[in-house]
């Protein structure tokens, strides 16, 4: 095969951070469980995206990380896989409120993101509901208080719903930050800010965005510790 320095010279993979962990270039190499290998075998994925090959290692050593890459490249999968896994080790009671918080910038995306969780999730026994605006508040609030794991909202909803405090976050202990530029530039930053005050600050934090202008440098900066910085294609650099 590629030596490490080929797979990331011919996929463009910039990392900067100390000890970054190398790409994992193949399924076989993720080591994830087979019923999720097989579910990613039946999607007809024949290897990880440059993006996922090098997010898994660093996301499922637990770090902090802020990904750029173009839209289209797989970041869902970037961050949900670790995601399960990191729920796997959590053992919570959904009931007391999710342990994976996404934030996304619009419902037709976090209704995407719900909706790759689900499938590639079903062997891992997850559940996630979706929070968006524009929508009645009534079945939304019934999936908080049945429970699930994953959380995937707008920020202007989740807001809505913790001001009406039907929602906890105390449990969250990975949080993401999709489309990050996006939700910048949506003016969703007080949002942001807000919710993330009610997350504990013992948590792992991933950053998602395509483009890397000062405002995400800006909210990175703050939200985010010691992240280890993966650039794909030399987006926006
Ligand atoms: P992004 O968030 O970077 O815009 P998505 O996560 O939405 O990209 O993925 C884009 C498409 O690629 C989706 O249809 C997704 O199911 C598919 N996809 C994800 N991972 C892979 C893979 N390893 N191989 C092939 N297709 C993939
Ligand atoms: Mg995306």
């Amino acid at each position: 095969g590629l030596s490490l320095e080929s797979y990331c010279r011919k996929h463009e993979i910039a990392v900067t951070g100390d000890n970054v962990p190398p790409p994992m270039s193949s399924f076989r190499a993720t080591g994830f469980p087979a019923e999720l290998l097989r579910e990613v075998h039946l999607a007809g994925f024949s290897a990880p995206t440059p993006i996922q090959a090098q997010s898994w290692p660093i996301a499922m050593q637990g770090r902090d990380i802020v990904a750029i890459a173009k839209t289209g490249s797989g970041k869902t999968l970037g961050y949900l896989i670790p995601g399960f896994m990191h729920l796997k080790k959590k053992h919570n009671n959904p009931r007391l409120g999710p342990t994976i918080l996404v934030l996304s910038p619009t419902r037709e995306l976090a209704t995407q993101i719900q909706d790759e969780a689900n499938k590639f999730g079903k062997s891992s026994r997850i559940s996630c509901t979706c929070l968006y605006g524009g929508a009645p508040k009534g079945p939304q609030l019934k999936d908080i208080d049945r429970g699930v794991d994953i959380v995937v909202a707008t920020p202007g909803r989740l807001n809505d719903i913790m001001e009406m405090r039907r929602i906890t976050l105390h449990q969250v202990s990975y949080l993401v930050l999709d489309e990050a530029d996006r939700m910048l530039d949506m003016g969703f930053e007080p949002q942001i800010r807000k919710i993330v005050k009610e997350v504990p600050s013992r948590r792992q934090t991933l950053m998602y965005t395509a483009t890397w202008p000062k405002e995400v440098r800006k909210i990175a900066a703050d939200l985010l510790v010691d992240p280890v910085q993966v650039n794909i294609g030399n987006a926006d650099e």
